[in-house]
């Protein structure tokens, strides 16, 4: 039995979860917030218990220390050996990561050159890895890339139809994002629901507070709705999704604005938030329906609108379709927001559903389609931690990843 921590480091918080491998067994997990302020939090969660307390969080060297000392006094370990390795979250592996690896110099080189395509996360990625190595120096780390399972995409989805040479110079192309958590979901249907089918076609929906449409052939991702950052796509939360990008040069004209402050509009006031002028949160935009507020309504529109029109072109990317995964917080826990989503595409795509079997789904695997529906619809929680355990493990064993 090995022990694995799975990683995430944000720039003010750090989130981890311990498992027995390959049981995937969880003995703990938890949260550091506020890193870098005197009034910090730490987290955990093990047999059941929850501790929580407030203390100073000068870094995140300092987390490691403080999640070591709590680990051996809950003793949920008896020895630091114990850990054979981290896997830690990675936000942009550019096109240099088509799966997990180990953090050697190599990868930190890469991870540390891709910074300007991912500016906060991969960063604060690096600011935790080196924070393991201090900490815990013999133990083996490995990385797993956000953008990874994306890059099986051809040129022809991930092409952006600007000037060659400068796509080339810049790297700029479609990356994409929440691949780890398309790809969890997507094995597991194909294992439970689709009976390890061959040239199975899905088409994932991670519908959160950052959203994303992946069309997936035969366990391989051939197309996503994300780009160059996770700016691109459907409505967001705060994020605008696609849009004509003359809007960005009209607005800085219009505005007197800097193209910097317009992009800070377009990634952090702009998509529910900006169109319901009320909140990012698909519950209050919900509420705000139910109350009738016209711009509340719009903004689901709009939401609900290109997730339709994404699956609409996927199903057609795909010749096809045999599932329609939800998953994250919206897809996991707004049955509003599905049952929207599944009426705009149910008699072009023939679906049928199971609306009780919907209004009552949160947070479980559900399988809510009837047996005659053309494409079955599926909700999935998503588990990207299990994955980067998973990969971390199996380059522990110094086998191969798929
Ligand atoms: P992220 O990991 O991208 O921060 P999540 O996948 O956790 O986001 O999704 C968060 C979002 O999920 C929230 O902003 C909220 O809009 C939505 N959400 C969570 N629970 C519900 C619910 N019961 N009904 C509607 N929306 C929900």
């Amino acid at each position: 039995m090995y022990k694995i921590m799975a990683v995430n480091a944000g720039s003010s918080s750090l989130k981890f979860k311990l498992y027995n491998m390959p049981e995937e067994e969880t003995l703990c997990s938890g949260i550091f917030e506020r890193i870098g302020h005197d009034d910090g939090i730490f987290t955990i969660k093990y047999n059941g218990t929850k501790d929580s307390k407030i203390l100073p969080l000068l870094d995140h060297a300092i987390c490691v220390e403080l999640l070591i000392k709590a680990l051996l006094e809950k003793k949920i370990i008896s020895s630091l050996d114990e850990i054979k390795a981290t896997g830690h979250r990675i936000v942009q592996g550019g096109k240099y990561f088509d799966k997990s690896a180990k953090f050697d110099n190599y990868s930190e080189n890469l991870i540390e050159a891709l910074i300007p395509l991912a500016p906060l996360h991969n960063s604060a990625h690096l600011v935790g890895l080196r924070a393991f190595r201090t900490k815990m120096p013999s133990t083996l780390e490995t990385v797993t890339f956000d953008t990874a399972f994306h890059q099986t995409m051809d040129a022809q989805d991930y092409t952006f139809a600007i000037p060659y040479k400068l796509a080339e110079k810049y790297d700029i192309r479609r990356y994409g994002a929440h691949g780890t958590s398309h790809r969890y979901v997507s094995e597991v249907l194909i294992k439970e629901y689709l009976n390890n089918k061959k040239d199975s076609k899905i088409i994932s929906c991670h519908l959160g507070s950052g959203s994303s449409i992946t069309a997936i052939k035969n366990g391989k991702c051939v197309a996503t709705s994300m780009g160059l950052t996770p700016l691109g796509g459907v409505v967001m939360g705060t994020r605008c999704g696609d849009i004509d990008p003359s809007v960005f040069n009209f607005l800085v004209a219009k505005t007197g604005k800097s193209a910097e402050e317009i992009y800070q509009i377009l990634n952090k006031e702009s998509g529910l938030l900006g169109v319901s002028g009320l909140s990012n949160d698909a519950r209050d935009i919900e509420e705000g329906v139910e109350k009738g507020n016209p711009r509340a309504i719009l903004a689901q529109q709009l939401f609900v609108r290109r997730v339709a029109d994404y699956i609409g072109q996927y199903f057609v990317r795909l010749g096809g379709c045999d599932a329609i995964i939800f998953t994250a917080g919206i897809g996991e826990n707004s049955a509003i927001l599905r049952k929207e989503i599944l009426d705009d595409i149910s008699s072009s795509l023939k679906i049928k559903y199971d609306v009780e079997l919907n209004a009552k789904t949160r947070g479980s695997k559900t399988l809510l389609s009837l047996d005659d529906s053309a494409i079955k619809v599926v909700v999935i929680p998503t588990d990207e931690e299990v994955i980067i355990a998973r990969d971390a493990y199996t380059i522990l064993m110094n086998k191969k990843l798929d």
